[in-house]
This record gives C-alpha cells, structure tokens and sequence, in this order.
C-alpha cells in the first residue's frame, strides 16, 4: 500500500508519463501503478523534477536592503560597508526571523537544499549561532549546509582565523576563504593553504569566494584547484563567482579549465548578483559580469548556479526562486538552445547537489528518500520562461507546500465579440 501516488507526471529524458508510488518516506516505484494509495496527485502532464538546488545564499544578510541605509552606487564596496554597519546590531531573534521567511520563500518555489555562507567576522558569531539552530530545527525536511564566512578575510584579520576554526567546532558543514580580498597576492594564497588545513584537519567541505573581481589579475582560481588536487579534497572543494574568468585570455583560460576539470572542484555562479554588482569600473566596452558558465560546462567541468542573495545592500532584489536566477543565466551565458537550457536546469538540481555532496540521498530513484517538486508546467522552457511556484513539493514523502497556479479571466474575449 502506497501512502501516496503521483500519477501522470512528466519526468526528464522519459516521453511516457509516469506514476511514482511513495510509501514510508521513499521512492518505492516508478512506472505504471495500478493499485490506489492512501494519497493521490495527479500532475495532468505537469513536470516532477527532484528539488531545487540552491549552492549559494547568504541567509545571515537577507532581507536588510535599505537597513541601515540604501546601495545608491549599488558596488559591491559600498554594500560591504553598509554590511559591516548592520551587523553590529545584529541578534539570533533577528537573523532567525530573517532566515525563516526566506526560507519559506524558498520551499514555495520548491528548494529543499540550500547552502548558507555565514559571515564570522563577528566576535560574537551571532549569526551562525541563529543559523545553526535553523538547520537543526529544519533537518528532517530541509537540508540546510552552513559555510564559515571570512567576509573580511583570514590574514588581513588574523582574528578570523580562531573564530573559523571555533565556527567548524560548533558544526559548519564547511570553510571559506576570500583571497582576492586580501592584502597582497601572497596573503591570498596563504589564506587558501589555512583553509585547506582547517578543512583537512576538522573534515569539512571548502567553499571559497574566489576571484570575484573585475581584475583580470585575479587568479585564485588554479590556487584552490591545485590545492584540491595536492590535498585530495577534490569534489569537496566549491569555487563561488570566479567573476575574473570572463577577463582572462584564451590560452590562460583554455590551460586553466583542464586544471579545473582534473582537480574535479565545483564552480558556483551566481548570475543574478554578479549581473549588478561586476562590471562597475568601465564605461565601455562592458562585460557581462558573470564567469565563462558555457565554456566551463563544456570543458567537464561541475557548474552550478546560486540565487545568492535577497533584499541585501549587495542585491537589492531577489526571490529566493531558482528558475529566476536559471533565467538569468539563460541569458547572460546566452545558452538558449534546448540542450543549452535543460542544462541549466541541471544546474539548479544534479549538478548543485553534487557540489553539496548530498548525491546519495537525492534524486528521483527507486530506494532513495521520496523528496520531489510537481511544476505545472509540462516543459522546461515554460519552466524556465513562467518561474512559477511548485504546485506541490514533497520532502521525505511529506506535502510541505501546495500552490494554486495564478489564472487570470480574459474579459477581453466578451466584450469584443
Ligand atoms: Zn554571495
């Protein structure tokens, strides 16, 4: 006896529809089912996809726009200062109350794997305290990864090194570092070595800011992939933005991606953020502020794409929906050809849970835990170009959202008659 049933759904790389038959919380078959379930949903053709990856967000700094005052330059040095502002004042009642709205935000638009970064620059840790609390409470629905954020840096601020190392004790899934925020080229690369030694020594994940810049000098990006290689730490190593990419020559960038494919590491984009805050400096010619996502996926390499930030002093916008920031890859990367855009779907689901290193429990598979999105959508085109909400979306056999497609009346269509 199933304890649910979805019928008719449209699954990727399958032209027939499918049932998927849930009982105790896992995928027990999918085919044609012909007995009844205690529950039943029928998707009408819609697309079940497994959920919503989201690789980069900030959820310490969401929903502070304007907080205490607005990015009127809308650069990514007047956002920091005003970050740096607001964190002062910050509590685990504030930063709790901001995440969770987020978070439901989030769940509507049928993400159930979300990696926070969480600035330790504060004594304190006020924020990871809140966030770490979240992602206990969540656990059994929602798989919340927590990185250790040095937003301003380990070797420029030697206090950071203590605070990471005490964030990893009280149970980050992983480390960061920011090198090209760092004073010297030199610091930069130290900055990586103590990442990789504190990740080693406490076994977590790396997921280091790398080069998000508009210097084309910037090349932090072979650093942490050799080190990923020398270490061992391989997949477990994530690279965010990587921005400096775009201003690199053919021949550096074509050596570097053979570096990037070999040492196996993750690179992250978040196009909806980098969009905005790259690019600054020049008047003309102006690129697209985003990293070579193409050329990346192309060259074997593991891309996936953040949302990253909501209502902050860096992005003033944001829903927390993943096929937003897909959209924005769509066109950024200009990757508009079907394979092009199914792939960016992949890169908001297989591909970010293979960054957060959850492929074993994730996926839509017979054995694996019965956690899934229904869209109304029968297409990832429509998927991609209308960015609804999920219809329903399921975490270990559980309904934890249901929404009712939008649908306007066309009075139109009496009145001209
Ligand atoms: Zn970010």
């Amino acid at each position: 006896m199933f304890d649910l049933i979805v019928r008719n759904a449209k699954l990727l790389d399958c032209e027939d529809l499918k049932d998927i038959g849930v009982a105790n919380g896992v995928i027990q078959e999918i085919g044609k089912i012909s007995s009844i379930g205690k529950e039943e949903i029928d998707c009408k053709g819609g697309m079940v996809l497994p959920p919503f990856v989201e690789s980069h967000i900030h959820l310490d700094t969401v929903l502070t726009a304007g907080n205490p005052r607005w990015n009127q330059s809308g650069t990514l040095i007047e956002g920091i200062n005003i970050w740096s502002e607001r964190k002062s004042s910050i509590t685990v009642e504030d930063v709790r109350t901001r995440a969770l709205s987020v978070i439901h935000k989030q769940l509507a638009y049928g993400c159930l794997y979300i990696r926070s970064h969480v600035d330790i620059s504060d004594p304190k840790l006020t924020a990871l305290k809140a966030l770490l609390e979240l992602k206990e409470q969540l656990a059994p629905f929602i798989n919340i990864q927590i990185v250790a954020f040095p937003q301003d840096g380990i070797i420029s601020c030697p206090d950071n090194q203590q605070r990471l190392e005490e964030a990893l004790r009280m149970g980050a899934d992983a480390i960061g570092a920011i090198p090209h925020n760092e004073y010297t080229r030199e610091d930069g690369v130290e900055s990586l070595k103590l990442c990789f030694r504190l990740a080693e020594k406490y076994n977590r994940m790396i997921n280091v800011f790398c080069d998000e810049t508009d210097d084309e000098h910037s090349r932090y990006l072979e650093v942490v992939a050799s080190l990923a290689i020398k270490t061992g730490l391989a997949r477990k190593v994530s690279a965010s933005h990587a921005n400096a990419m775009a201003l690199y020559p053919a021949p550096y960038v074509n050596r570097l991606i053979n570096i990037l494919k070999d040492s196996e590491i993750n690179i992250i984009t978040c196009p909806l953020v980098s969009s905005v805050m790259q690019s600054r400096y020049e008047e003309w010619p102006k690129g697209r502020g985003i990293t070579l996502i193409k050329k990346l996926w192309k060259g074997g390499v593991n891309v996936s794409i953040g949302h990253d930030d909501i209502l902050t002093p860096f992005y003033p916008l944001g829903t927390g929906n993943m096929l937003q920031a897909a959209h924005m890859a769509v066109h950024l990367a200009q990757m508009t050809g079907l394979e092009e855009m199914n792939e960016t779907i992949n890169m908001i689901t297989i591909r970010g849970a293979k960054a957060l290193q959850i492929e074993a429990e994730y996926g839509l598979e017979i054995g694996k835990p019965a956690s899934f999105i229904l869209l109304s959508e029968k297409t990832i085109v429509d998927a991609i170009r209308y960015q609804s909400k999920c219809r329903y979306v399921i975490s270990r056999g559980k309904i934890l959202c249901e929404s009712v497609p939008s649908h306007s009346n066309i009075l139109l269509k009496k009145i001209s008659k």
